[in-house]
């Protein structure tokens, strides 16, 4: 990860109000999307660390801010956020493989407080990550 993406994170405030993906579900800035319907919103990130790097987001965050903010309610959309990951994996063509990842938190390098699932592809991954 790139120090300024580790500084964006480390700056962040974990916050419930508003983030830049709520601007994004109303259109209100531009996002290229590549999957869309009442439930879930998937855009390339704007900065891409694989050649398919795709961030798949629930339209109501509902407290969601972070994957250690989930409670029992919240079982239903992860799931199908999950669902909408290989959706989109298999249109974009990921068929040797990709990967999902959810940053959470200051130490996950997290720096938008909307949860959200990075769907990675398009070339060999390394493990462990960084
Ligand atoms: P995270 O660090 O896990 O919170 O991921 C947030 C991601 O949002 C980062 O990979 C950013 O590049 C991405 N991002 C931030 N603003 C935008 C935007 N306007 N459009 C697309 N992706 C964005």
């Amino acid at each position: 990860m790139a120090s300024s993406e580790k500084d964006a994170a480390l700056a962040a405030v974990p916050s419930d109000g508003p983030t830049i993906f709520d601007k994004i579900i109303k259109k209100e800035i531009p996002a290229t999307v590549v999957y869309e319907d009442d439930k879930a919103l998937a855009f390339r990130d704007i900065n891409p660390q694989a050649s398919t790097h795709i961030l798949i987001i629930p339209k109501v965050k509902d407290g969601l801010t972070g994957l250690s903010k989930a409670e029992e309610r919240h079982v239903e959309i992860l799931g199908y956020l999950l669902y909408v990951a290989k959706l989109v994996a298999k249109q974009e063509g990921l068929d040797d493989g990709f990967r999902t990842v959810i940053n959470d938190g200051p130490n996950g390098c997290q720096s938008v407080y909307h949860l959200h699932i990075h769907l990675l592809g398009g070339r060999q991954m390394n493990w462990p990550p960084g």
